[in-house]
């Protein structure tokens, strides 16, 4: 399919109340298993890298295997660019062919996070790619973005809709309570409340600024349900997948410590993260989809 921005996809999953999920890769063995589980799903989905992976591998590679895939597989798959807190990367990485660009200037003051978050969203349009930004800040860390528990504020309801309307962003990402990383309990507090109040104020009479849920990993399947049923359109899932990479790969060079194949060590990480990425499909309801 030709490659999309997330602006539809998501407009379509919030009228339809499912989410799609997006996945954080940083090589292009996890981009492949990922649409690979969209494929069999028949879901749309969303890759994304942090800027750190995306600095290493430099954006233009990983837009350009992207480009490649994404126009192979017959369901829609967008690459989204997750927390740049600078703008110029934001633009460089727009440049380069990324579909999605998430722009968090959460950690400034309100007016700051509108204006950078304008400015990356005008430049961004006119390219035709999709915009989302942040208000509130989401506790953990998420590559070089770390926020600290006493530090992070949840999304005031009051002012999501101001700040989406002013910094004409297509997706907002409003801090709801949950975090990046490891959950340090079994059951975290999310405000459910506060997303539903958002939800309503913001895609109340019919939906326009679809909403993403940030640090997907840990959540029990009740919660993921429940954020979705409330508005989560957009379900961010990094830590999961670092885990599934890195335990498929200790185990598989444990079990055959003579082998000197990275070929099949490729194909044993793909499988698991297949395996993985479909299981998120079924549980964010996005299965045929596309
Ligand atoms: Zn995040």
């Amino acid at each position: 399919m030709p490659k999309v921005n997330a602006k539809d996809m998501l407009l379509k999953a919030t009228a339809e109340n499912y989410a799609v999920g997006a996945f954080n890769v940083t090589n292009i063995i996890q981009m492949k298993a990922v649409i690979a589980a969209a494929v069999s799903k028949r879901s749309p989905l969303i890759i994304q890298t942090s800027v750190t992976p995306s600095k290493y591998l430099q954006p233009e590679v990983i837009a350009g295997v992207y480009s490649i895939l994404a126009e192979q597989a017959p369901v829609p798959i967008c690459l989204h660019l997750d927390h740049s807190d600078e703008v110029d990367y934001c633009k460089t990485c727009a440049d380069a062919g990324y579909t999605n660009i998430m722009i968090d200037a959460s950690k400034h003051d309100f007016e700051e996070n509108i204006q950078q978050t304008l400015e990356v969203s005008r430049y961004c349009h006119d390219r035709g790619i999709s915009v989302e930004g942040e208000l509130g800040t989401v506790c953990g860390i998420e590559d070089q973005v770390v926020v600290a528990e006493d530090e992070a504020q949840l999304c005031d309801p009051d002012k999501a809709q101001e700040f989406a309307l002013k910094s004409e962003i297509d997706l907002l990402a409003p801090a709801i309570g949950t975090a990046h990383g490891v959950y340090k309990t079994s059951n975290p507090v999310l405000d459910f409340d506060r997303l539903e109040k958002i939800a309503e104020i913001i895609n109340g009479k019919e939906p326009r600024i679809p909403l993403v849920i940030h640090g997907g990993t840990g959540l029990s399947d009740d919660v993921v349900r429940r954020l979705v049923s409330l508005g989560g359109a957009k379900f961010n899932v990094s830590t999961e997948l670092k885990h599934v990479l890195i335990d498929t790969t200790y185990d598989y060079i444990g079990e055959h410590r003579d082998q000197y194949n990275p070929g099949k060590l490729d194909v044993a990480v793909s499988a698991a993260i297949t395996a993985c990425i479909e299981r998120w499909i079924d549980l964010l309801g996005s299965g045929d989809k596309a």
